[in-house]
């Protein structure tokens, strides 16, 4: 038997390149970019007033006040239509371009427009004056120049970038309504098993409910996989054979049951017979020992399979460790593992087995050190025992008796 390392290096050996395809940019959220985005702009455009208010020149202001001519008034859209010079200024709003000739901008707060009693019937020659008080402006004051944020031809993402709403935004700004990203990988779901039931059902004598099938596609949800939802197989060769089949047209097959060593524990056999290699069956580790994995590649098309154990929380620990990694491989993310920290251990806790355990838990990051704190579980078909908890606390095999405020590793969920 492997163990859980090992187990990881065998399927990163064996993992396709991630799909990718031009998707329009309101599509693209939550997806990994498979391309190097350069800007096709400069920006600002223009060197642009930050403040509403008076470009100046800032020698005018040397001595902190001013009297001067209003030439125009420049709001957002609008362009500048003559140069501000000594003694002449024009009114601009956020965000519009100023004027030639200036090289400050004093905010409209410390201005003051003069009233005009000179001429009697105002022409368009006759201008508005302004009194501008303010501390002497440093050259610049309020205006960002052109192409202070980026040059055309910038590089301002990556390939492997996360497109969350910022990202959306800035991919607006740089003229990409459509953009190259990884696909989501498609991951069909079956679960196997003849005493299983649907959720709406009571169960009679023998049977229980589904609810690995429905655990699962909301696993795969949940981390941005699209799904395949197949149902349940009987524990018949022809029944997982047609089932089968269809789930291998997915980047990615997930059953579960049927690969332990039970007389109907069929699904190792009819893989292989349907042309899906075996790359291992069975890990050291506890719940998930029976877990299976295998690929079939054929032309252009991989598919990853694992058949994860009936029991569902081993089927739940195995979809965290194994399964998960896998779609963040495919998703563009890269094969990485969920994250762990230490935290310490807020109970004593009797250990004893060959086997490392991924025991369910609840951790709370806000203390100092954090605190993991074990849920009450029976057993890896105890699915109570996993309502609320956020982890899974790390015990190495081996027989030892853990004391409260020990450090564990704890992988977060
Ligand atoms: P198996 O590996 O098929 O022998 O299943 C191991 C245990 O997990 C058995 O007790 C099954 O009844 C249970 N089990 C299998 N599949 C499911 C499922 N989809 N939902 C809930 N329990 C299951
Ligand atoms: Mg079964």
């Amino acid at each position: 038997m492997i163990n859980v390392d090992e187990a990881l290096a065998l399927i990163g050996q064996h993992l396709p390149a991630g799909r990718v395809s031009e998707v329009p940019l309101e599509d693209s959220l939550g997806h990994v970019l498979a391309e190097e985005i350069a800007s096709d702009i400069d920006s600002p455009p223009y060197d642009k007033a930050m403040v509403d208010g008076y470009a100046v020149v800032s020698d005018d202001l040397a001595d902190g006040r001013a009297e001067l001519e209003v030439l125009e008034e420049i709001t957002a859209g609008k362009v500048p239509t003559c140069d501000v010079g000594p003694g002449r200024c024009s009114r601009v709003m956020t965000g519009a371009p100023i004027p030639r000739g200036c090289d400050a901008m004093i905010m409209i707060e410390r201005s003051e427009l003069i009233e005009d009693t000179s001429a009697a019937s105002p022409t368009a020659e006759s201008r508005q004056r302004v009194r501008l008080e303010d501390a002497p402006p440093s050259p610049g004051a309020h205006i960002l120049n052109a192409g202070t944020i980026m040059r055309q031809g910038d590089v301002v993402l990556h390939e492997g970038d996360e497109i969350r709403p910022m990202e959306i935004g800035l991919l607006a700004e740089v003229g990409h309504g459509r953009v190259k990203v990884f696909d989501r990988p498609r991951v069909a779901i079956l679960a196997t098993g003849d005493e299983l039931v649907s959720p709406e059902q009571r169960p009679q004598s023998g049977q229980i409910r589904n609810s690995n099938g429905p655990m699962l596609c909301a696993a795969v949800r949940r981390h941005g996989g699209q799904v395949l939802d197949l149902g349940v197989a009987r524990d018949r060769r022809d029944a997982l054979v047609e089932r089968i089949t269809a789930g291998l047209e997915a980047d990615m097959l997930v059953l579960s049951g049927g690969v332990s060593a039970g007389v109907l524990d069929l699904v190792p056999g009819v893989l292989a017979e349907m042309g899906v290699k075996q790359v291992f069956h069975k890990v050291r580790l506890k719940p998930g020992k029976p877990l299976w994995f295998g690929v079939r590649s054929g032309g252009d098309h991989t598919s990853l399979v694992f058949g994860l154990p009936g029991n569902p929380v081993s089927s739940l620990v195995c979809f965290e460790l194994f399964v998960r990694p896998v779609m963040a491989a495919l998703s563009g993310h890269g094969f990485r593992q969920p994250p762990r920290i230490q935290a310490a251990l807020a109970q004593s806790h009797q250990v004893r087995g060959d086997r490392p355990t991924f025991f369910p838990a609840r951790v709370q990051t806000s203390g100092h050190p954090p605190q993991v704190a074990l849920a009450p579980w029976k057993g890896s078909s105890d699915l109570r025992g996993l309502a609320g908890i956020n982890a899974l606390a790390y015990f190495p095999a081996g027989e030892r008796a853990y004391t409260p405020g020990e450090m564990l590793e704890v992988i977060l969920l």
